[in-house]
């Protein structure tokens, strides 16, 4: 038998003090060819004045335009610059998981192409790294190049998330962050489907702090990759996936409900007894059987949403698929059976 975990890789991080450190950075990017230059631009200067060796694994979510050309020009020029081309698009939180079981560093950045997370701030992050934290966030100080309604529902998300959970997301959180080396193992050890990442890296725990940062716009063609009813999705993914209270809370709804129609009919009785029958009472009837049904449709709804999400879980499927390796070492592009399944580099 192979160990129980035979992707977790072991880095001793204390190989004697002569070894320099390693810190990696992965990008997932999705049709960001025009973007990739500016980024590199800016990245690479910050990187080259940090005193450690570092490398850059882009992640390709299938992008449709040149992207993948420009990261293999990228990779013939650079070798630190790597890249893992997925062979369709699978989200941006599933593009970071495929990266982060691809980096070799004993830390791990994690950020974004459209440089809405301010490579310079890396040095900050690298900072407190070597400070002792193990995990550094970014924390977004406004979000003026959202819409108000995004900002309003982005609060709205937070509070239920929180309340219904009971795990905390630091305020103004994202995924601009670096990891240590065992917050990157930990995120690798989490083989669920649905990610909601934000929610996992406060889960973990680990010793946090926030750097301040303020989003710039979005560089590049177009808007947030994002649309409205992929949002709406990923919210309700990471509800599902940190608390069960939606499932539970019928029980509490039928208890109540029970006892009032049991006090009703009781009354009801009572006044039977007293005044006779009359007939009249059809509206309230007819409203309550409606009302009845719409309840029990939604919490029918509310166990499919669950049952769907063990169903897709059950079914072991590898995360993601990947088709292609660009300077990524033999050791580290094996195969990891228990997440994806991916080709051997050539
Ligand atoms: N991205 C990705 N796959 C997707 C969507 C986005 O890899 O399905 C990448 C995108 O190229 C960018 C990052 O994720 O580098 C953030 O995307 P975007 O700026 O659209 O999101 P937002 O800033 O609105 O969160
Ligand atoms: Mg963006």
């Amino acid at each position: 038998m192979s160990s129980p975990e035979p992707h977790i890789q072991e880095y001793p991080r204390s190989l004697g003090r002569a070894r320099r450190h390693v810190l990696s950075v992965v990008v997932p990017v999705l049709n960001e060819e025009r973007g990739l230059e500016p980024l590199i631009g800016r990245l690479k200067p910050v990187l080259d004045g940090l005193d450690v060796d570092w490398e850059v694994v882009f992640v390709d979510d299938g992008s449709s335009d040149g992207t993948l050309g420009r990261l293999r020009a990228l990779n013939a020029l650079d070798g630190r610059f790597k890249a893992i081309s997925l062979s369709r698009n699978f989200g941006k939180e599933i593009a970071t998981a495929a990266g982060l079981s691809y980096v070799t560093g004993d830390a791990a950045v994690l950020m974004d192409a459209d440089l809405q997370h301010p490579p310079e701030l890396i040095r900050d992050f690298f900072a407190h790294w070597r400070a002792g934290f193990e995990i550094v966030y970014g924390q977004r100080r406004d979000r003026d190049a959202d819409t108000f309604l995004h900002r309003w529902a982005a609060r709205a998300f937070y509070l239920t998330f929180q309340k219904l959970s009971g795990t905390a997301l630091p305020a103004g959180a994202g995924d601009f962050r670096l990891l240590d080396r065992k917050a990157v193992d930990a995120m690798n050890r989490m083989r669920e489907r649905v990610r909601f990442n934000k929610g996992l890296f406060a889960w973990m725990g680990f010793r946090s702090i926030g750097v301040p940062f303020k989003v710039p716009p979005r560089y590049g063609s177009g808007g947030s990759r994002w649309r409205p009813r992929q949002l709406l999705r990923f919210g309700l993914d990471g509800i599902a996936s940190f608390t069960t209270i939606p499932l539970r809370v019928w029980s509490y709804l039928g208890l109540l409900i029970s006892l009032f129609a049991f006090v009703y009919a009781a009354l009801f009785l009572l006044k039977t007894l007293l005044f006779g029958i009359d007939v009249p009472g059809f509206p309230t009837l007819v409203i309550s059987v409606m009302f009845f049904a719409g309840v029990q449709l939604l919490s029918l709804g509310i166990i499919g949403e669950y049952l769907g999400r063990i169903y897709e879980e059950v079914k072991g499927r590898p995360l993601y698929i990947v088709s292609e390796v660009l300077g990524i070492e033999p050791e580290v592009a094996r195969p990891k059976a228990s997440t994806s399944a991916e080709p051997h580099a050539q």
